[in-house]
């Protein structure tokens, strides 16, 4: 089923992401997370796709077994900042070929050091592959937005800009990266629907679970904290396990009103986490226990 059409249908709409293991582990880790994660019947399930296109084929592979072996749509991540539009069409093929037919077209982070990895010539934007994928007219294609701006961009007003178009090359709907304070997310919709971007906004959520990974984020997004998230570090700074309760609480809450305010979908950023993000979906009753 087409994503876009997902949202129409049912709300809030629950979705997980999930991740291939580095190249040279097996996948059992990924299949290990599903078996734990879709009985709670997930609207659709996203693998992320590793920017240099080591995991290419893991994607695939992952998201064509998220159709066939757990019957649950899917939603394939692609990059295209290292690829060339021969090797964008290849994969593009590959998915058909496996039926999954929802893609989330994105850019991919720019590396450290552009020395160590080839840039492509066919690719700048995500917009450029956003425009080729929708062109073949058998994906439905979404995007990833930012709600507090884009870590390379130097106003939020030209983010914005960028996201319209975006939209206007065909994305069909849009995924938000992490963030803690809703807040920031409530005024950042109100500029879209004001850019009239009408295609469904999801709020992304990441649970925090322990205190290196806040580190990583903030290095990676450069995210707002909110007092009371720091409080919490501080708080629990010596005891992960109490860290990880309030993550979990801090995430629910999140969520909770999140939903009362209407969001259209609740996508979870799972990191292969089975427990947490069982309890967190319960707890914010996304899902009741018997199902
Ligand atoms: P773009 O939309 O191309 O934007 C990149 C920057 O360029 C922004 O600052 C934007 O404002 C600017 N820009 C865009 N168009 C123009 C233009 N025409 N002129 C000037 N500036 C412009 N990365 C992975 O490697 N694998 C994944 O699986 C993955 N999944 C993700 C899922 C979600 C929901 C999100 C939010 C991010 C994900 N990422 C993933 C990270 C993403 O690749 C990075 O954030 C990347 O740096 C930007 O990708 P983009 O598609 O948003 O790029």
């Amino acid at each position: 089923m087409r994503i876009a059409d997902i949202y129409k249908t049912v709300e809030p709409v629950l979705s997980l992401e999930v991740f291939p293991p580095k190249p040279g582990y097996s996948l059992k880790t990924v299949f290990h997370t599903l078996d734990g994660l879709v009985d709670l019947n997930p609207s659709f399930v996203s693998v992320t796709y590793a920017s240099q296109g080591e995991s290419t084929n893991r994607t695939v592979d992952i998201a064509s077994r998220v159709r066939d072996q757990y019957h649950c749509e899917s939603l394939a991540h692609m990059t295209c900042i290292g690829h060339t539009r021969k090797e964008v069409s290849s994969v593009l093929d590959n998915l058909e070929v496996h039926s999954v037919r929802n893609v989330l077209a994105l850019r991919g982070d720019m590396p450290s050091d552009p020395s160590e990895v080839r840039l492509s010539r066919d690719y700048h934007y995500a917009s450029e592959l956003i425009a080729e994928i929708a062109s073949r007219g058998s994906f439905c294609v979404g995007a990833a937005a930012y709600p507090e701006g884009h870590i390379e961009s130097r106003r939020i007003s030209h983010d914005l800009d960028n996201l319209k178009g975006k939209v206007d090359a065909g994305a069909e709907f849009l995924i938000t990266q992490l963030f803690f304070d809703n807040r920031i997310f409530y005024d950042f919709m109100e500029r879209v629907r004001y850019r009239s971007i009408q295609v469904p906004v999801v709020p992304g959520i990441m649970p925090i679970l322990n205190y290196k990974q806040i580190k990583r984020i903030l290095m990676m997004c450069e995210v707002s904290i909110p007092a009371k998230l720091l409080n919490m570090f501080d708080k629990y700074s010596h005891d992960p396990a109490d860290l990880a309760k309030a993550g979990i609480d801090y995430a629910i809450e999140q969520i909770s009103d999140l939903v009362d305010e209407g969001a259209q979908g609740i996508h979870l950023y799972t990191m292969n986490r089975i427990p947490q993000i069982r309890e967190i979906i319960f707890r914010s009753g996304l899902r009741g226990k018997s199902e």
